[in-house]
């Protein structure tokens, strides 16, 4: 039976997770701020976070001038619904400028949630402008990058909400020369301290202890004009601003995108775009699950087991099919290859109506979940490897992503999709209008390819250098995960994914993750106003497991819901 391969064959049960817990980069910065902002840091360099490896940032050199796309980007993203305009300003000088985009567009892509975004240099930023948007946010990822002195007088004279992160505030403070008196604070330095847990909203966020960059400590906090809204809390229980607001303008003494996880103080910055963009928005809590890697191998009694439980509870959910098995170096069947499809498995394809029928959404996971009969980075067979990214194991047993396929273009993840379209109506089965990665990674040109043949996706993705600038360098990226909907700069909709999945064993440096691993990062992301517990599951793992989350998950406040309402 083939179905007992998922079970015997480590890398099938656990290759779908190569990237979902651990979408992320590490960025250390200013190694040698304790005298910050008086003094140049003179150390940045990136590095890659604890278990993050597989999306890795190549070194680059110092951004091109960049020509603003992103307005026409800024259009695909709004939704008749979200009507808030948000201004993402970055930094694009200095060996490490690349940095500045990649953290535009993470934050572009929340803002996504909310309406229309646009994002430029803020070399580019030009006198009055951020009074045509909602609000403004600034990432000040390179050390004394020089600010338009517009911008300044701005930031310090408008009404409109400004997020101003990490670095540079000094220059805001030089130019307005009431700026204590007026505010209350007064930015210091960076304090290189441990910090492993950001406190807000009376819980605790986890800050990874691979992040050795300090955070912005205060000479002044008056307390009568300016508001702590989160602190940082060292080892030995004492705490410092994280995050303060006076006024129009909020300051976080970091940039939270570094060594992100499922319970990351990035979160934080995440709610705090509520009071920025939509801050009549009611407290609600959401949930969605999502079975992972059903294809013609599927075991019919297990697809049906999961669904009569998650509908005995009530419980909306989807699966993600991939609707053609290939398995071409014979795993598990004496080195005789192997194809078929959904049609030539007609009980796992009455399987799949019995799931819809009891509350099941059908998404579209690929064609094959493989590429070729070469490692990508297993075996080749379905449910293991990538389709439509590069990857390897490196000799440190790390997945390591490489980039687009050979041949990768528009025109040939089109042709793929087109594919798996015709599987699905070959088996007599609707196609899925959601998209989802096979391992969460495409190229740039795949996002593109499936934005123009699906408006939504769910997953965690990942964004390319050039995403806003316009020429994209496939080999510089970042990922990000999401804690509610966005409209991403590819122009879909993304449902969320955030806390990953039930991970009995340990490999490739990824953790086993527990059922009560994934219903503590719930409960850290009710921090969230209007947030998801969003996690997948694989059926050959029975119900046992899929109860405990599922009740936990309900437990903490949440209300499962199907993606097809959203
Ligand atoms: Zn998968």
């Amino acid at each position: 039976m083939k179905v007992n391969i998922k079970v015997k064959n480590g890398a099938k049960a656990v290759a779908c997770v190569a990237i979902a817990c651990t979408v992320g980069f590490g960025l250390v910065g200013n190694a040698n701020a304790a005298t910050a902002p008086a003094t140049k840091a003179d150390s940045e360099q990136l590095i890659l976070g604890s278990g993050s490896t597989e999306l890795r940032v190549t070194k680059g050199t110092a951004s091109k001038t960049v020509t603003a796309q992103s307005s026409q980007l800024a259009a695909a993203a709004t939704t008749p619904s979200a009507t808030a305009n948000t201004l993402v300003l970055y930094d694009t000088g200095g060996q490490w400028g690349k940095l500045g985009e990649l953290y535009a567009m993470n934050v572009a892509n929340l803002t996504g949630h909310f309406g229309a975004f646009t994002a430029r240099p803020v070399s580019t930023y030009t006198a009055g402008q951020m009074n045509n948007f909602t609000a403004t946010i600034y990432i000040g990822s390179t050390y004394d990058e020089a600010l338009p002195g517009v911008f300044l007088t701005d930031v310090a004279t408008s009404t409109k909400p400004v997020i101003w992160m990490n670095h540079n505030i000094w220059q805001l403070t030089a130019n307005t020369p009431d700026f204590q008196s007026k505010y209350g604070f007064m930015p210091w330095f960076y304090d290189n301290v441990a910090v492993s847990k950001v406190s807000y909203k009376g819980r605790d966020l986890t800050r990874s202890s691979d992040n050795a960059a300090g955070i912005m400590s205060y000479s002044a906090m008056d307390a009568s004009k300016a508001t702590v809204l989160a602190s940082a809390v060292r080892s030995d229980g004492t705490s410092s601003p994280w995050a303060v607001r006076s006024g129009n303008l909020t300051y976080i003494g970091e940039i939270p995108f570094a060594y992100v996880n499922e319970t990351d103080r990035q979160l934080i910055f995440a709610d705090l775009l509520f009071d920025a963009l939509a801050p009549a928005t009611p407290e609600r809590h959401r949930a969605l699950v999502r079975i992972e890697d059903v294809g013609p191998d599927s075991d019919p009694a297990e697809l049906r087991a999961i669904a009569d439980y998650l509908s005995s509870q009530n419980v909306p959910f989807s699966f993600g099919v991939f609707p053609r098995f290939r398995n071409p170096n014979g795993i598990e069947n004496n080195g005789v290859a192997e194809e078929y499809t959904l049609k030539q498995r007609p009980e796992v394809v009455a399987a799949l109506r019995y799931m819809t029928s009891k509350g099941g959404t059908m998404l579209m996971h690929g064609w094959t979940h493989q590429l070729t009969g070469a490692a990508n980075p297993y075996d080749g067979l379905s449910g293991n490897d990538f389709e439509f990214f590069a990857a390897h194991v490196d000799a440190n047993d790390r997945v390591i992503l490489d980039g687009p396929v050979p041949g990768d273009s528009v025109a040939w993840a089109t042709g793929r999709i087109n594919s798996s379209k015709r599987d699905f109506q070959r088996a007599k089965l609707p196609v899925p209008t959601i998209f989802e990665f096979p391992h969460y990674a495409g190229s740039a040109a795949d996002y593109k390819a499936v934005r123009s043949m699906f408006t939504t996706r769910y997953e965690r993705s990942l964004y390319f250098y050039g995403g806003l600038s316009g020429t994209i360098d496939n080999r510089t990226f970042v990922g990000q995960l999401f804690p509610y909907t966005v409209n991403d700069i590819y122009g879909s909709k993304v449902l969320p994914e955030n806390l990953g999945n039930y991970e009995p064993e340990a490999y490739n440096h990824h953790p086993a993750r527990h059922p009560a691993d994934l219903v503590a990062s719930a409960q850290a992301n009710l921090i969230v106003r209007d947030g998801f517990a969003s996690f997948f599951y694989h059926p050959f793992l029975g119900t046992e497991a899929l109860a405990e989350i599922v009740t936990g998950i309900k437990a903490a406040g949440y209300t499962f819901v199907s993606p097809a309402s959203l």
